[in-house]
């Protein structure tokens, strides 16, 4: 007497459990937004901020070119290397901050930058942890980390651990992956970004 109930309700139960299939396969909503990430900004006294939440910048091959021209297009793109002794900001002593030519997010303080000898500019400790990439690169037969914004992906140099203390990291940049700005500057930008 049950045959029939069963094989009417066999094709309902299928149908059910393949729609709960189906839903714990779609992403439960848009909050897995992959489109922002945590950083630290300028604050109003020129220090790192709190942390915040910033839009991803994605941009086309095209249009970085566009914004960066060549040299700059070549290094923070492409991942390429400027000669040592030769970047304008390698030997600039002066109070300020360095932030991404490319997406305009600080990257490392005057205050943690070093004289490497090894002719590019170095930094014992980004502007804030959150504001830098790392990831593992074994290119030209070695194994070396790399560092990128975390903004905007691009390319900024290396990290090694042959630094000064207190970190006894050395971040080795490419001048042309940075813009800086001078203490008046950043304050300026962090009096006018708490506004
Ligand atoms: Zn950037």
């Amino acid at each position: 007497m049950q045959f029939p109930f069963s094989r009417h309700l066999l094709p309902v139960l299928l149908l059910l459990s393949m729609v709960s299939i189906m839903s714990a396969q779609t992403p439960s909503s848009s909050t897995n937004n992959t489109n922002t990430l945590a950083v630290r900004l300028i604050g109003p006294d020129g220090q790192p901020g709190p942390v915040v939440q910033s839009s991803r910048v994605v941009k086309t091959d095209a249009e970085w070119e566009k914004q960066l021209g060549p040299a700059a297009y070549r290094v923070l793109r492409a991942k390429g290397t400027e000669a040592p002794f030769c970047g304008n900001l390698l030997d600039n002593h002066k109070d300020g901050v360095y932030f991404c030519a490319g997406c305009g997010l600080p990257l490392f303080a005057s205050s943690s930058k070093f004289n490497s000898g090894t002719g590019w500019p170095s930094f014992y400790r980004p502007f804030a942890p959150e504001n830098i990439t790392e990831i593992r690169d074994a290119s030209l037969g070695m194994v070396r980390t790399e560092i990128l914004c975390a903004r905007c992906g691009g390319h900024l140099g290396h990290v090694f651990d042959d630094g000064p203390a207190p970190t006894h990291l050395r971040y080795c940049l490419n001048s042309v992956s940075l813009v800086f700005k001078d203490d008046a500057e950043v304050k300026k930008m962090g009096a006018e970004a708490a506004k």
